[in-house]
């Protein structure tokens, strides 16, 4: 056993350095992203129950020089420890809302946003998201904000308010990820919110788990209750949508309808589409 274990030991340390080393290298490069221009976004159409397409939302992408395309769901964490990420969502906003008013001349179309829970609960975030939209002349109904229900509990008070304000200016709201944050679910009364999207782990499991489909069912029931909108996120395949339909899902967003693309791709897409 020692034996045995004495190489188990040192492949496990060679792997856990080699992924510090990535993360301190990518935390390093971070800096420079930002400055050579290695952001994108890109967009995925969401598609209401009468198969309209009434939204696309805004993904980030990182184009690495060496390491190719990396996830945000990898970098994004990186950014918020190093708090390079208030300066790169001030880039996002600024890219959605440029992106926005070029879609809304052609298709009326809202444009969803991630907010990170450091950008949202700064003091300043509002007076800067009603500044961008004033100097892109978006009215405010243009953004649907995607905040996950960990921003909401981080400073309940302060979330409130500040969701308060932005829902009487006009901006949608929505609770991305619904489900997988362990919260009470006490702050939908009274939390200011248009929709929930139902995180795509519910989604994926549906099909072979009577437990899975209650939930969904139980969330899609629940929200028509309380008069929210709901998104079923990561739909695969064709007896999802098919599941989600007949259970009243009034959105859709997954790689059965169409995967995130950049934005010409997106405009030729709605193009081609030929209808919204
Ligand atoms: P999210 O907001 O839950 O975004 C949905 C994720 O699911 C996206 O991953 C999307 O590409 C992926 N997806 C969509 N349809 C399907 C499907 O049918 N199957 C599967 N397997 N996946 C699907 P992505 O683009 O890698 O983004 C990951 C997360 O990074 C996002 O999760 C969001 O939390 C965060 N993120 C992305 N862009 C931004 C941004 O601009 N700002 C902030 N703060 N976070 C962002
Ligand atoms: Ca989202
Ligand atoms: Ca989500
Ligand atoms: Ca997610």
């Amino acid at each position: 056993a020692k034996r045995g274990g004495r190489n188990h030991f040192e492949w496990y340390l060679e792997g856990d350095q080699s992924r510090q080393h990535r993360k301190v290298q990518l935390r390093h490069d971070l800096q420079q992203a930002l400055i050579d221009g290695e952001f994108r976004l890109h967009y995925q159409p969401i598609i209401s129950h009468t198969d309209a397409v009434i939204a696309v939302e805004a993904l980030l992408r990182w184009q690495h020089p060496e390491q190719g395309m990396i996830s945000p769901s990898e970098f994004i964490p990186l950014a918020e420890e190093t708090g390079q990420i208030i300066p790169l969502s001030n880039w996002v906003l600024d890219q959605v809302c440029r992106d926005a008013r070029v879609l809304r001349q052609q298709w009326p179309l809202q444009v969803a946003v991630n907010l990170s829970p450091l950008q949202f609960l700064r003091p300043q975030f509002r007076q800067q998201l009603m500044e961008v939209v004033a100097h892109y002349e978006l009215p405010p109904q243009a953004l649907n904000l995607e905040l996950t229900e960990h921003t909401l509990v981080e400073d309940p008070e302060q979330a409130a308010t500040t969701l308060r304000e932005l829902q009487s200016a006009g901006f949608g709201i929505s609770i991305d990820d619904f489900g997988t944050g362990f919260s009470s679910l006490s702050y939908l009364k009274w939390l200011p919110v248009s929709a929930l999207k139902i995180d795509r782990s519910f989604i994926r499991d549906m099909q072979n788990s009577p437990r899975e489909l209650a939930l969904v069912r139980a969330i899609i029931d629940m929200a028509h209750e309380l008069d929210l909108t709901v998104v079923a996120e990561g739909v695969e395949r064709r007896e999802q949508a098919q599941a989600l339909q007949s259970l009243g899902c009034d959105c859709q967003q997954g790689y059965y309808y169409a995967r995130p693309k950049d934005f010409t791709a997106l405009l030729v897409w709605l193009q081609s589409r030929g209808h919204w």
